[in-house]
């Protein structure tokens, strides 16, 4: 059994709405709804700490928590500026739920991405009996260049071999000492610059994350254009 952490301490301004993205309304009920029902129904998963804008706590609790009978939710606690300040908060809960610290395990999950599945929530625990970091991802679609911008034009650098990239998701999931030993250091070092939680095992616990295939229908909402694909996806899987 792991503790998931759903973030949902963001405000989503590439939505262009009134309310934050993660309480948008998805074919009648918020986008969040959806993967913490699914975290809900895991057999996988004893706990659920949920991460809210603290002016969106009270909200989360009665409005979506109780509302939807969401009963894993044992904690709602704040987020805090960047992503990975939520998902520090998020882990600075995990040591009062846990039973076990020593072998906790932890599954970061955006709050803004409905579509995790409960194979992946299993595969991603099931690899915690061996290893110690894993994520979700698939492997690119698309010639991916790096670029380089000139007086202000952009020009393509170099090309990656497309075979050896994959675009990644969450769920991430970690031993909890790990994670959290990672995070000290990051938090103590000034100069980083950090998108994802992989990224900070690789940089400051000098480890490799296994990547577990996701789903292409695993997406993150962040523009109107996503709320239409991922009606789509919701209207397909009635
Ligand atoms: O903004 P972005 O799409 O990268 O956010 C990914 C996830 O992280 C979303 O679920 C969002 O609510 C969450 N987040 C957060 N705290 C922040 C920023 C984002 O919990 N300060």
């Amino acid at each position: 059994m792991a503790i998931a952490i759903v973030l949902a301490g963001g405000s989503g301004s590439r939505m262009n709405s009134d309310v934050a993205k993660q309480y948008i309304m998805l074919k009648g009920k918020e986008i969040l709804y959806y993967s913490l029902k699914t975290f809900q129904d895991s057999d996988c998963i004893s706990d659920i700490i949920l991460v809210a804008r603290p002016e969106d706590m009270e909200y989360c609790k009665s409005n979506i928590v109780e509302k939807y009978g969401i009963t894993k939710v044992s904690k709602i606690c704040s987020g805090g500026k960047e992503r990975y300040n939520s998902v520090y908060n998020g882990l600075c809960c995990v040591e009062e739920l846990s039973k076990d610290i020593e072998h906790e395990v932890v599954l970061v999950h955006d709050g803004a991405r409905p579509f995790i599945t409960q194979e992946m929530i299993k595969s991603s625990v099931d690899n915690m009996i061996f290893g110690s970091a894993c994520t979700v991802g698939v492997p690119v679609k698309d010639t991916i260049k790096v670029v380089w911008e000139f007086n202000g034009e952009l020009f393509g650098k170099e090309t990656p071999d497309r075979n050896t990239l994959y675009q990644i998701q969450t769920p991430q999931t970690f031993r909890y000492k790990l994670i959290r030993m990672a995070y000290e250091r990051m938090l103590s070092d000034e100069n980083h610059n950090i998108t994802d939680d992989t990224m900070i095992v690789e940089q400051y616990a000098g480890m490799c994350c296994k990547i577990i295939l996701g789903s292409y229908e695993n997406i993150k909402i962040t523009t109107p254009e996503d709320l239409e694909f991922a009606e789509k996806i919701v209207e397909k899987n009635l």
